[in-house]
């Protein structure tokens, strides 16, 4: 068996301005970084107006394209957030985003892979139903879990988000699905100030994982060995999900986890053991944040190479 690598050139093409965290160099680092991995390549399809309709609302798939510019930049939110922004060839990134979480579920649950990383961007975990934010559009991974359930039939998929930040938008959109657990770890504080463990869903199906500043790779593995590891256990998902950001490493400009590339391979390992234990292997992860160019690619290709040590 394999692992399926997802991505396309148009990801590259969501161009974004200087001040912008979030830049094409990013993926494009990562992809290189990953060239000398084993993996089996595909092109990310174009997601459907049925699939994001899923979870977001057709005014909102109205509003986002409207918001496509001719020329320049769209800021979504030049009040709060000067960070999401469109360039005039965003929209086939936006949507081949969302796709390549579909088509790498696909490949996973036909048996064609065991594992894959969707390697995209625009990033995906905060964007809620009619909320850009945060670099993000479209829930590309709470997307993903719909369309394992709602498509493939799937009784129990799970989420695991272990960027800095709040998976906000995941929660949201999966908040009231009781077929999805939906676990993310983040520091707290840090924007976007949601993530308290009070926040659990209506259904019970969410866990949250504050991290404080500072604490570095033991705090997280003792808060997955204590809380997130138990909480798969007792769920027994039928596919493991992973939004995989990056920028809790030491590097990153925007936050201050402190932890380094052996804390991705040990979390990455513990997730495929879960994984083997009740989804025969099964994880499609995907690509979330990650701010410090060498960083966010030399940890990525850790998490990617562990996958595919583990795919065989
Ligand atoms: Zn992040």
């Amino acid at each position: 068996m394999a692992t399926g690598l997802v991505t396309h050139p148009d990801c590259l093409a969501h161009v974004t301005p200087a001040h912008v965290h979030e830049q094409p160099a990013r993926l494009a680092l990562v992809l290189q970084a990953l060239d000398g991995l084993p993996l089996f390549r595909y092109a990310a399809p174009l997601a459907s107006d049925a699939a994001l309709l899923s979870l977001h609302s057709r005014a909102y798939l109205d509003h986002i394209r409207a918001a496509m510019p001719d020329t320049g930049f769209t800021v979504m939110d030049p009040d709060t957030d000067e960070e999401t922004v469109l360039s005039p060839t965003s929209l086939p990134a936006l949507l081949r985003a969302v796709g390549a979480v579909q088509k790498a579920i696909d490949l996973v649950l036909s048996g064609e892979v065991t594992n894959a990383f969707a390697a995209i961007r625009p990033p995906g975990h905060h964007a809620e139903r009619e909320l850009p934010m945060g670099f993000c559009f479209f829930g590309n991974v709470a997307l993903g879990a719909k369309h394992a359930l709602d498509i493939h039939g799937l009784d129990r998929v799970a989420i695991v988000d272990f960027d800095v930040h709040h998976g906000n938008g995941t929660q949201a959109l999966l908040w009231d699905e009781p077929r999805a657990l939906v676990i993310t770890s983040q520091q707290m504080p840090l924007w976007p100030d949601t993530g308290d463990v009070t926040e659990t869903g209506a259904h019970d199906n969410v866990l949250n994982v504050p991290l404080a500043p500072g604490s570095g790779g033991a705090a997280m593995r003792a808060a997955y060995e204590a809380q997130v590891f138990p909480r798969l256990d007792a769920f027994r998902p039928e596919l493991l999900l992973i939004s995989a950001g990056f920028d809790a490493h030491a590097a990153d400009p925007l936050a201050d986890l402190v932890w380094v590339e052996e804390d991705y391979e040990w979390l990455s390992h513990r997730l495929c053991d879960i994984a083997d234990r009740y989804c025969g292997g099964r994880v499609v992860s995907t690509l979330e944040g990650g701010y410090d160019l060498s960083a966010l690619a030399a940890s990525a290709a850790t998490h990617v190479r562990v996958l595919t040590e583990r795919s065989g």
